[in-house]
């Protein structure tokens, strides 16, 4: 999928959902729909005031609670407790984030992931019903690059 159709979709969605789009609010959108990287907020918000000199920090927030919520994009835990965000994968995949750059991939393998499900059902008793796998690394870029 290109990123313009990617964009469209989304603002498609945002709209059916009754979200009214100010023009901040679509530039956090595009930002986000066209990034391969995580970003968080202070981030989105340095790109976002290129376009929007006046953009708050506020509005970035409100407009991720609205994305998240819509399921569009994914909060990623990163190391330093912080957040960052991530346009969502279609249909049921797990995340590979570069430590160094910040690049994110994913990945299906559910075929490898539910025998773990399994063992802990029989051992631990549990009815697994879900799981959220984010791997980080060094991407093979950064990895060229010695970082
Ligand atoms: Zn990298
Ligand atoms: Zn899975």
């Amino acid at each position: 999928m290109t990123t313009e159709n990617q964009t469209k979709i989304w603002l498609e969605k945002i709209q059916a959902s009754g979200y009214k789009l100010t023009g901040p609010r679509r530039i956090v959108v595009e930002i986000l729909a066209n990034s391969r990287f995580t970003l968080n907020p202070s981030q989105i918000h340095a790109e976002a005031l290129r376009k929007y000199p006046n953009i708050g920090l506020v509005t970035i927030y409100r407009t991720l609670e609205k994305l998240e919520e819509l399921g569009l994009i994914w909060r990623v835990h990163e190391f330093d407790g912080c957040h960052a965000y991530v346009a969502a994968p279609t249909g049921h995949q797990h995340l590979l984030v570069c430590r160094s750059c910040s690049r994110a991939e994913y990945f299906q393998g559910a075929e490898e992931i539910e025998p773990i499900s399994g063992r802990l059902e029989a051992e631990r008793g549990y009815l697994i019903q879900d799981h959220w796998l984010q791997l980080f690394g060094i991407c093979p870029e950064c990895r060229k690059e010695g970082n």
